[in-house]
């Protein structure tokens, strides 16, 4: 059974007030199901609070089965590692989105910002960056107010990437940086919009499980396809992403791997 980790900004443990996270099982109703907290290390249900294994009436027992599964399976897959309380996930699993660094915490670790935040794909920008209408006046990104906030929508309420990973996207314009792909969202209006179109996964050129870094010289744009074809060892791909990976060695191995 596949679980899929979202953080939703509100959503607080009731035993220790940290942030909770949401799972959402792809074989059962869409509705989030369960939290995790990975302060107290508590699993529980929404409406219902904490659940101890045997505690879920509502359930079938086959259901029952499955969840009791997941409270044993949970904790033991993600371990704690260095700095604060930064959650890793092995890469063996690909069920569980791990947890990226906040700008802030890249910083304490690597000394240094991480850039490429403002990204304009406007060839010409005499264009609204949303309708591709000409702007008048003093206006210099958007030609109304509306276009603005559709924009913003589009590329930070709901782009749906955290922000590491969003400005390693940004900083690959959103391409595949192995085909080429276009993996930005292209809005109706037809202008290509700074957002992942689903199709977007960042790819860690020394793996976290290897001691790989968030450092953006160990991070790489492709697409979920080239992705899935690199970790099941399609030779093409393998050796395509590896070129990258000797390069980025060269010159940057020290920030390549997490320091011990
Ligand atoms: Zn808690
Ligand atoms: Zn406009
Ligand atoms: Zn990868």
């Amino acid at each position: 059974m596949n679980y899929h980790r979202f953080k939703l900004p509100e959503a607080y443990c009731p035993k220790c007030s940290r942030k909770v996270e949401l799972l959402f099982s792809e074989e059962t109703s869409a509705l989030p199901q369960f939290y995790i907290c990975f302060k107290c290390k508590t699993i529980g249900q929404f409406g219902l609070g904490e659940l101890s294994a045997n505690e879920f009436p509502a359930f079938s027992t086959e259901r029952k089965k499955e969840i009791k599964e997941i409270i044993e399976e949970i904790p033991d897959k993600y371990k704690y590692k260095a700095q604060g309380s930064q959650l890793r996930l092995e890469e063996k699993s690909d069920t569980y989105t791990r947890r990226w660094l906040s700008l802030y915490e890249y910083e304490k670790a690597f000394g240094e910002e991480l850039g490429f935040e403002t990204i304009d794909f406007r060839e010409d920008k005499r264009l609204c960056k949303w309708c591709n209408q000409p702007l008048e006046g003093r206006r210099r990104s958007f030609c109304s107010d509306r276009c603005s906030r559709n924009y913003g929508k589009a590329t930070f309420f709901k782009r749906g990437i955290s922000t590491l990973p969003y400005r390693i996207a940004s900083r690959d314009r959103f391409y595949c940086r192995i085909t080429g792909e276009d993996l930005a969202i292209t809005n109706r209006f037809g202008v290509r919009i700074p957002a992942s179109n689903q199709q977007l996964e960042i790819h860690h050129l020394i793996f976290v499980s290897n001691g790989g870094s968030d450092h953006e010289t160990n991070l790489l744009t492709v697409s979920k396809q080239v992705h899935k074809e690199y970790h099941k060892g399609e030779i093409n791909t393998v050796q395509a992403v590896e070129k990258i990976k000797a390069e980025q060695l060269l010159r940057h191995s020290d920030k390549m791997y997490t320091k011990k």
